[in-house]
């Protein structure tokens, strides 16, 4: 599933045209995040797409923080956003822009509609307000305010703007029809008093323009061709239309639509994502058990297995929901080509060889990873003594059961066979160490004797290896949909989300491992290293996705 094999979409098809057909003659399309959360995997989709048709058709993408609401936003979000943008491999146009950066002339333009008589303040209040719009089925009822003179309005609006007013008092709103079938243009507000410092503009304004008034005048200013947004804003298309054609903008950008993307276990909605950080029931907004851009990052997902993920799914009008398999399939598929193999004792189980001599060490070789020769081959001391995984040894097992049993033997992965002679158990009856002859002969060849081991098993030096911490993660939601209708998400959190697992031990090489490096730990899964937790002596782990590809094998069925 490359770009090259896959047909094009609506939006490239419809960009094509707009080019052959000279409607267009350069393509700009931009990427609008309000900095009031972090990016998270729905993001995802609009960031390749956007950037992604840029590229396709030599155009630009801006990145642009869609600003006017100062009470939800941050410049903690604002860096966060644009460090997740170019993570994800994509380059903005120029410097970052803000729509607060345009405040000056969207009071101008404010100004425009009033001496129109396009526009006009209006002294209800928002309950008020609500009354008058009307409903779905019934039209709305003109604003006892809204045929007030220009100079009134002019003169209010100045008010308004000087902090003359509180908040609530009263709005400017654009005088459109209050018996549309549309609400959006039920004379719409376009300006609201919000005696609030802004983290761009500080305390400059005390007056803030709607997204509605903002969105599509920033589009003309930045020279927009395409402005992409999600189904969500198709009903505000008429409005988004009216406002370039009646103000003064420099350009005709024209807005497009495209599905969101919903993703089952999983709740894509900043404010969602805000709920369960202020709660407490992860670690921030980069937890690795969030869906968020810098969450997935610490826990080990690439850019490519999430640029790869969105170009899967692809881009439709329709709304459905991703099964989060494919997002699995993809980091693991990328991890599988991608990552070197190391080796990682879970739960260890002491091992001694009683014919390997005490105090000698030697090294032995293993291969970076199966196919790919450019990873560098690891360098595994082997002793007398090793952990195995508990899980890997029993005193009797059936001939199902392919790992070490008592009077039987194993292969150690890339090193001996080993035969179990005795065990040994503490007074619990537990058993806590595994006593073993080792085949010298058996490096890297059958054993002299014929008799060929039944399975492979992984294994570190108990010697020299690093002690480490391994966190398992599952889903963060136990609910394929925990915010489908009336549902409260939070009631859905998977109580056994996280298990950390202290008293690891990994192969030695992997001291040196850096954050977001993924590694397949043989058997195990994959794994990276985190950024924040553990310490040099003692690292801590992050599964990043098991080994099992349920996904891709229903696929296949
Ligand atoms: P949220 O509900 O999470 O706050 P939003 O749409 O309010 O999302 P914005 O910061 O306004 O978030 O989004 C920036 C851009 O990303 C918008 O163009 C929006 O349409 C797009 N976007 C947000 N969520 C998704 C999603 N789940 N799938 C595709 N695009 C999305
Ligand atoms: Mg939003």
């Amino acid at each position: 599933m490359t770009s090259e094999s896959k047909p094009a979409h609506f939006l490239q098809n419809l960009i094509r045209e707009d080019l052959t057909e000279g409607r267009v003659s350069q393509i700009a399309t931009r990427f609008p995040p309000e900095p009031n959360g972090y990016l998270h995997i729905g993001h995802a989709k609009s960031i390749c797409l956007n950037f992604g048709l840029a590229q396709e058709f030599g155009g630009t993408c801006n990145l642009r923080f869609d600003d006017t609401n100062p009470a939800k936003e941050e410049e903690e979000y604002v860096d966060a956003i644009k460090r997740d943008v170019s993570w994800l491999g994509f380059e903005w146009n120029g410097e970052a822009k803000y729509s607060s950066d345009n405040f000056d002339q969207l009071y101008e333009w404010a100004l425009h509609l009033i001496k129109q008589g396009k526009a006009y303040v209006c002294d209800l209040s928002a309950e008020e307000a609500r009354h008058y719009r009307g409903t779905l089925k019934e039209p709305g009822k003109n604003s006892p305010f809204r045929d007030r003179s220009v100079e009134e309005n002019l003169a209010l609006f100045e008010k308004m703007r000087n902090g003359e007013m509180e908040e609530g008092q009263c709005s400017l709103r654009a005088k459109i029809d209050m018996a549309a079938p549309n609400i959006n243009l039920r004379d719409p507000i376009i300006y609201r008093i919000k005696k609030m410092a802004h983290h761009q503009t500080g305390d400059k304004w005390c007056i803030y323009p709607s997204y509605d008034f903002t969105h599509g005048q920033c589009d003309a200013i930045e020279g927009i061709s395409h402005s992409i947004c999600t189904l969500e804003f198709e009903d505000h298309k008429p409005l988004y239309d009216w406002l370039i054609e009646h103000l003064p903008v420099p350009s005709r950008p024209r807005q497009y639509e495209f599905a969101r993307l919903h993703l089952n276990y999983t709740v894509v909605s900043k404010r969602k994502l805000k709920q369960l950080v202020d709660g407490g029931h992860v670690d921030g907004w980069d937890d690795p058990r969030m869906p968020t851009l810098s969450g997935m990052r610490r826990r080990g997902f690439t850019p490519a297995s999430i640029r790869n993920f969105c170009e899967m799914i692809g881009v439709t009008r329709s709304d459905s929901v991703v099964d989060v398999g494919m997002l699995e399939y993809s980091i693991r598929d990328d991890l599988d080509k991608n990552a070197p193999r190391a080796m990682c004792v879970l739960a260890p189980l002491k091992v001694t060889l009683k014919n390997y001599p005490e105090g000698q060490e030697e090294i032995l070789a293993a291969p970076g990873h199966p196919v790919r020769d450019d990873l560098p081959a690891r360098e595994l001391p082997f002793g007398r003594t090793l952990y195995i995984e508990k899980e890997d040894f029993r005193e009797e097992a059936n001939k199902k059961y392919k790992r070490l049993v008592l009077g039987k033997k194993v292969r150690l992965r890339n090193a001996y066979v080993i035969f179990a002679e005795e065990v040994v158990k503490d007074d619990a009856g537990e058993i806590v160490e595994v006593i073993c002859s080792v085949d010298f002969d058996s490096l890297g060849k059958d054993p002299a004797d014929g008799v060929k081991p039944k399975g492979v098993i992984h294994w570190v030096s108990a010697d020299n290896n690093v002690d480490c911490e391994v966190r398992l993660y599952d889903r963060l939601f136990n609910d394929a949909a925990p915010d489908a209708g009336g549902k409260d998400f939070l009631d859905y959190v998977n109580p056994d989300n996280l298990q950390a697992l202290k008293g690891c031990k990994a192969e030695i090489g992997l001291g040196k491992a850096e954050p977001e490096q993924g590694y397949q730990f043989e058997r195990n899964g994959y794994f990276c290293r985190d950024s924040q937790y553990g310490s040099t002596e003692t690292p801590v782990f992050n599964r990043t996705i098991g080994l099992r590809d349920s996904w891709a094998k229903e696929q296949n069925k």
